[in-house]
């Protein structure tokens, strides 16, 4: 991705002055700060953030500056990311399943924190990782919906492995703690209540007093005009469940949102190539790039249609299919988008809310993918 030196005072404003031909993402720190700020004043216990969702750097300075103190880490090259740039921060190495190579890396890193999910993979850090002042939490899955899909079919030991495990974590001597992820996206804050009543009976199966409990990523973003993100109720869901299910026993908590802290600080500009045959709207990016997540969860419909002179279009809406620039078929936006009904080629089509799983996973297939990223005070 090229960078932009120069800070903008809003998207409309470059798209006027440089009318770019490349996909444009825009970030708002100011946005993104606010966002963590709300997590950490919100949230009953550690806020980490999970780099995978955006490891742009300036995201992770920009969470450092507003106090978030804990990564999420899947990978070496996650690791000595998050130890160049934070190098105090607490690094939580939560992708269960791991070469040997990689836990050695991660011991040199001094990573204090592990997740599993199998007794193959315990046997593993057992061998690897030296206990003294060291977590491994146990990851845990439910049959639960509510997220836009289901991080179960990969990750996470049923109840009664889990509680396997945590006796064989605390065994160990290894500081024995719970952690889930109740799929991304999660709308339904049921999900978190259902997750942490069982993290309670796992306790209660493995004779353990789990000394933390990580109740993972899945805080939604704004992707839909009609629903707003319910974060505060959904904090308070958990403060609360967390007290009723573990009494006494009520292990201190961490969240590792990845979506919910970074998407709604990026807007991205698409260019409309083609308008074609007053039908099919054909845009510069599309699914092999910032807009790969849409099949997978759903359209995003914070859209806004800005001319080339910087003028937001506003006539009644209507429903239109959107493909991305490559020469593949699956390149479509899923769905029909419903936008202006004066759009004109040459049009940027902006999604708000793009700042999780986009630029991390573009790719350049068809020779397309050049993103610019600029800067910007707001986003509106
Ligand atoms: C991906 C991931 C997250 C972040 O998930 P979001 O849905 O983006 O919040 C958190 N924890 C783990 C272990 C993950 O794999």
């Amino acid at each position: 991705m090229g960078l932009s030196k120069t800070i903008w005072a809003n998207p409309s404003e470059l798209l006027r002055a440089q009318k770019p031909e490349n996909p444009v993402m825009f970030f708002a720190p100011t946005v993104l700060q606010a966002t963590a700020r709300r997590f950490i004043a919100g949230f009953p216990g550690l806020v980490t953030y999970a780099v995978k969702s955006n490891p742009d750097e300036m995201v992770v300075q920009n969470l450092v500056a507003a106090g978030i103190r804990g990564f999420d880490v899947a990978s070496p090259w996650e690791i000595d990311m998050i130890r160049r740039l934070a190098p105090t921060a607490a690094l939580h190495y939560n992708n269960p399943v791991r070469a040997r190579a990689e836990i050695a890396h991660a011991v040199a890193a001094n990573v204090k924190s592990w997740s599993v999910d199998s007794h193959s993979e315990l046997t593993k850090l057992i061998e690897m990782v030296p206990a003294a002042g060291c977590e491994i939490s146990v990851r845990y899955k439910l049959p639960v919906a509510g997220a836009a899909y289901n991080f179960g079919a990969k990750f996470g030991a049923t109840v009664e492995v889990a509680a396997e495990l945590l006796a064989k974590v605390a065994e160990a001597g290894f500081v024995p703690s719970l952690t889930f992820h109740p799929g991304t996206q999660c709308t339904d804050p049921m999900a978190w209540d259902a997750y942490i009543r069982a993290g309670a009976e796992i306790c209660a199966q493995a004779g353990v007093k789990a000394a933390r409990l990580n109740v993972g990523g899945g805080f939604p973003s704004h992707r839909l005009n009609e629903v707003v993100p319910q974060l505060e109720a959904t904090f308070a869901l958990i403060d609360r469940v967390a007290t009723e299910a573990f009494g006494a026993d009520r292990p201190a908590l961490i969240c590792e949102p990845g979506r919910g802290l970074v998407a709604d600080s990026f807007t991205l500009a698409t260019k409309v190539k083609a308008l074609r045959d007053d039908a099919h709207v054909f845009i510069n990016d599309g699914v092999y790039g910032a807009l790969t997540e849409l099949p997978m969860i759903g359209v995003i419909d914070r859209t806004e249609v800005i001319s080339t002179e910087g003028v937001k279009r506003d006539a009644p809406r209507r429903e239109r299919i959107v493909f991305g620039p490559t020469c593949d078929s699956v390149d479509r936006l899923p769905g029909e988008l419903a936008l202006p009904g004066d759009l004109q080629e040459g049009d940027y089509l902006v999604f708000h809310g793009m700042g999780a799983y986009s630029t991390a996973t573009n790719t350049r297939f068809n020779g397309f993918g050049d993103v610019l990223l600029a800067t910007t005070l707001s986003l509106r």
